[in-house]
């Protein structure tokens, strides 16, 4: 049986997130992944932002840091410059990176630094008052959308691969061994590395959507998520309001800070 205890600081349970919340299932999953590379808690620097997902790096034993508001990629960023023989995770969630951090997001990809980021989707701001988020679907309620939301949404894995990250993954909580598995390769890629995680709300989105249970929530995962080797024989009309699944990018490409290092050897000969 696999000892969870052995990686938390459990002296800060009990866990903030609500009964039913997905981002628990994810945290086991990364911390069976970080136990399957091997990886030693000092070797591990943990950043987020704001947000329920946000709080994640406080029950974790490593070295952990809560930034501000959409800025965890900036700082982890330079954490990475500074010390890049640590293992950089970087977690953060819909709104805190694709609305507030939306900026640093595109660049990080572009600049493919070697972060692994686990993007938490929920479709909503989850603890700063259920506001409409950039994933919040057309139709569905926020706070600051009674009426349901009338904009269009990022695609948040289509966006880093854009932008130019090597590695991008996307499975939900219905699927904690295949979480598992994408983490252990997003961490492994050299480069920036997504894994956009589906966590399911089911206290700021699922009530005021009428979701259901937070059973259904993540049974509804499960029956609309389409692997990405089937989403190519479907059509556009077939495939609308799935969840295209599986392992999106993996590609060779140069990282930032490998290039930074390349430039300090040639300053250093000269
Ligand atoms: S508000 Fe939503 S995302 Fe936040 S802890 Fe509760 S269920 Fe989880």
């Amino acid at each position: 049986m696999f000892n969870y205890d052995q990686y938390l600081r459990l002296d800060k349970f009990p866990l903030i997130w609500c009964s039913g919340c997905g981002d628990g299932i994810v945290l086991k999953s990364l911390l069976r992944a970080v136990h399957k590379l091997g990886l030693q808690k000092d070797q591990i620097c943990m950043v987020s932002g704001i947000g329920c997902s946000s709080r994640l790096p406080g029950y974790v034993d490593f070295n952990t840091l809560h930034t501000t508001h959409g800025r965890a990629l900036t700082f982890a960023t330079g954490i990475k410059m500074a010390r890049p023989e640590l293992t950089v995770l970087v977690i953060t969630g819909d709104g805190d990176a694709t609305a507030i951090g939306g900026n640093h997001y595109i660049h990080a990809a572009r600049r493919n630094i070697d972060l692994t980021v686990l993007l938490f989707n929920n479709h909503i701001y989850g603890m700063t008052g259920g506001q409409v988020s950039p994933t919040t679907a057309k139709g569905k309620k926020a706070s600051t959308a009674p009426y349901g939301s009338f904009e269009n949404t990022f695609n948040i894995s289509g966006l880093a691969q854009a932008a130019g990250a090597s590695f991008v993954a996307r499975s939900g909580v219905y699927n904690p061994v295949q979480l598992e598995n994408y983490i252990v390769k997003a961490i492994q890629k050299k480069g920036f590395s997504l894994v956009e995680i589906m966590s399911p709300c089911p206290t700021a989105y699922g009530r005021r959507n009428r979701e259901g249970t937070p059973v259904d929530m993540i049974a509804w995962q499960k029956e609309n998520s389409v692997p990405v080797a089937k989403a190519g024989q479907l059509t556009p009309e077939e495939l609308e309001g799935k969840l295209i699944t599986g392992i999106l990018v993996d590609i060779e490409r140069s990282e930032c800070r490998a290039e930074y290092q390349k430039l300090i050897d040639r300053l250093a000969q000269s």
